[in-house]
């Protein structure tokens, strides 16, 4: 989906844990770059090139994928992309790198998941646990809060941990579009914040969470994407700040 010039929201269908949902990553371009935010995981792959293609953009353009964060329904798509296309670098925070890496292990895979996904076939059960344990691919350049990266209309990283120690937004300046990752949501049609539950122990908290936000009322935002709810564009500066004074977590409105 058209988001702006130079800018593709992408819509794939993802199942996993037995559930079927849609997530959104975010493509980027300009004549010499193409860069791709976030990757959903390995059977996206054909679906990607196709929205690529449908977009104007090959997939043999693609130069880089930023990761939001280390979370596997993020990530573990871009195994099969350097497969393919083993020269894209792949940029994320500093914080999320060794997870990303599998430096240090998700540790999600502990006995409570597993009571969770007990009931699934075991083709399914074995899937999810190869996802988690063979994900991780090598982290080429880490990105820093504030940094600017000079290409496809200029994108600015901004540093919202929370979610995950490391999980960051991306501003793209001449859009003006929030690329939110996990830190904001969309409930009933309504914005809304990351998790209340940090994924992982790390130190960053509910609190933390909410407190980075404070960082977007800098952007002047026309749109934000939002990696699970998808395109928010009704005044999003004013919802993000109501987001935060009342403390919107995604569970808000459950
Ligand atoms: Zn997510």
């Amino acid at each position: 989906m058209k988001i702006a010039n130079n800018l593709e929201m992408l819509v794939l269908p993802m199942n996993v844990m037995g559930r079927e949902r849609i997530v959104y990553p975010t493509l980027i371009w300009d004549n010499d770059f193409v860069i791709l935010i976030d990757t959903g995981i390995p059977n996206n792959l054909e679906t990607i090139k196709r929205q690529m293609e449908a977009a104007g953009v090959s997939f043999a353009r693609l130069n880089a994928v930023i990761a939001t964060q280390q979370d596997i329904d993020h990530v573990a798509g871009i195994k099969g992309i350097l497969s393919e296309k083993p020269n894209v670098v792949v940029l994320a925070h500093e914080a999320d790198k060794p997870y990303i890496q599998g430096d240090i292990k998700v540790k999600r895979l502990n006995p409570k998941f597993m009571e969770r996904i007990k009931d699934l076939p075991e083709h399914e059960q074995l899937r999810i646990v190869d996802m988690f344990e063979n994900s991780d691919v090598k982290v080429n350049t880490t990105l820093t809060d504030g940094e600017e990266l000079p290409y496809c209309g200029g994108i600015t990283v901004i540093h919202t941990p929370g979610h995950t120690p490391g999980h960051i937004c991306l501003y793209h300046q001449s859009s003006k579009t929030l690329i939110a990752g996990d830190a904001l949501n969309i409930l009933h049609g309504e914005l809304v914040g990351p998790n209340e539950d940090p994924m992982s122990e790390d130190g960053v908290n509910a609190n933390d969470a909410i407190n980075a936000l404070n960082k977007l009322n800098n952007y002047d935002i026309e749109n934000i994407i939002t990696y699970h709810g998808g395109l928010f564009n009704d005044k999003p500066n004013e919802a993000i700040r109501e987001v935060i004074r009342d403390r919107k977590f995604y569970s808000y409105l459950k």
